[in-house]
């Protein structure tokens, strides 16, 4: 057993703050509202210094303070420090003067922001002695705890919606752990893990380790504030699907605010969703915080496709609060984004990716975002997950034969007449 950890004291509900001990527990017995992680700010201020920070090794895990484990983290110990890239190609394109991608299509080891979750909801599942986890999915999920369980020797099962992209499927059962197929919409297949975990005691990372799991999306927030040369930025436009990783972000720019690390400077966070599953992105634009579940999600953006989205209440009052708003794309513009991101910064995102960058131009083309501020991009997921998305939408091959003379012929004098 490992010693308390002297930063992270309790579980506390988001309703009505009652508190809990740090087990693996999610909601409150008396208001069913969603328990979340509390730390002891006044400790942690003198010790988390930006000269600590900046000492430890480039990993999510340099804010270890802020992240809800009792010990030293023992899964997923390299995830996150992705690469904060200035974007000033895709700036251009979009109209705005300052633009940042954050790009966790390569965040290690899966590709996606998914593993950021699941280093901390493992490193808590094996403090807390689960032998075996499991998660519901949307395809990153699955494909993180898969992998990040075979490295920690950790039995896994993943459960999953029968119908996801080929990459996501292969990419959960190379790692030789259990992947259910479930004919059904991803909020079935998390109905039935709430079953199953209540049953079988098995650690779900997102159903009874979800308060663990939650808070490991706020590295991304910390890490943005740090790689800006340890400011917040102006504009964060970030992906939902539950609406966690927005709410998340939210919070870690208000504790790097609250411990002195930044400057408490004003912010605003928007949410981006796919139109065929926005459930989050409508209730905000209709001017209530009352979601209405999407029954049967239809989008390429199969990633965010929650139809029921867990914390789009807490989503939705995040950007109200800090001023922010949401939009959402259909399925062209998905496409159009993901091909804009390629072309301008070189970097292949997932259908995610798409959503993120085409609301970001539709937020700044309604003046939402202004032309004149600096905004972030959160890219959550690689490109090469998704590639049915796009297959046929973005040019073809040119077959030649293999002679120079062809080459000249098809490729070269067509090309040079063409310029
Ligand atoms: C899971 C996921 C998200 C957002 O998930 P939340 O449930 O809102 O935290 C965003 N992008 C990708 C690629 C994802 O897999
Ligand atoms: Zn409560």
């Amino acid at each position: 057993m490992d010693k308390p950890s002297p930063f992270f004291s309790n579980l506390k509900c988001r309703e009505c703050g009652r508190l809990y001990p740090k087990q693996a527990i999610h909601v409150c017995d008396f208001d069913f509202g969603p328990l979340e992680a509390v730390y002891d700010y006044d400790a942690i201020r003198p010790v988390l210094t930006r000269a600590a920070i900046e000492s430890r090794p480039h990993t999510m895990w340099r804010y270890r303070e802020l992240l809800p484990i009792d010990g030293e983290p023992t899964v997923g110990t390299q995830v996150g420090f992705t690469p904060l890239v200035k974007a000033d190609r895709l700036a251009r394109a979009l109209g705005i003067r300052e633009l940042y991608v954050k790009n966790d299509t390569v965040n290690y080891p899966t590709l996606s922001f998914k593993d950021r979750v699941v280093s901390v909801a493992l490193s808590r599942a094996r403090e807390l002695g689960f032998k075996v986890v499991a998660c519901a999915s949307t395809g990153n999920l699955a494909n993180s705890v898969a992998a990040n369980a075979a490295s920690a020797g950790l039995k896994s099962y993943v459960l999953i919606p029968a119908d996801l992209e080929q990459g996501k499927v292969l990419g959960s059962l190379v790692y030789g752990t259990n992947v259910i197929g479930i004919h059904g919409a991803y909020d079935q297949v998390n109905r039935l893990c709430s079953e199953i975990a209540g049953k079988y005691g098995w650690g779900f990372v997102n159903v009874n380790l979800r308060p663990y799991y939650a808070e490991g999306s706020k590295s991304m927030g910390y890490e943005i504030c740090e790689q800006l040369g340890w400011r917040i930025p102006q504009h964060t436009v970030i992906p939902m699907a539950s609406g966690s990783l927005l709410t998340k972000i939210h919070k870690a720019y208000g504790e790097f605010a609250r411990l002195g690390l930044v400057e408490n400077s004003p912010f605003a966070v928007y949410g981006a969703q796919a139109t065929g599953c926005a459930p989050i992105a409508h209730a905000m634009k209709r001017g209530t915080d009352i979601v209405k579940p999407v029954p049967n999600p239809k989008t390429i953006a199969k990633s965010l496709a929650i139809g029921t989205p867990a914390d789009g209440y807490y989503a939705i009052h995040a950007m109200k609060q800090t001023g922010g708003s949401a939009e959402d794309v259909t399925d062209d513009e998905v496409v159009a984004g993901i091909r804009l991101l390629a072309e301008c910064e070189g970097i292949f995102a997932e259908t995610a990716g798409g959503v993120t960058v085409s609301c970001a131009k539709k937020l700044i083309d309604a003046g939402k975002i202004p032309r004149d501020g600096s905004a972030v991009l959160c890219i959550t997921g690689h490109g090469l997950k998704t590639q049915e998305a796009i297959a046929g939408k973005c040019g073809e091959l040119r077959l030649i034969k293999p002679s120079l003379r062809e080459f000249e012929e098809h490729v070269y004098a067509k090309d040079t007449a063409a310029a």
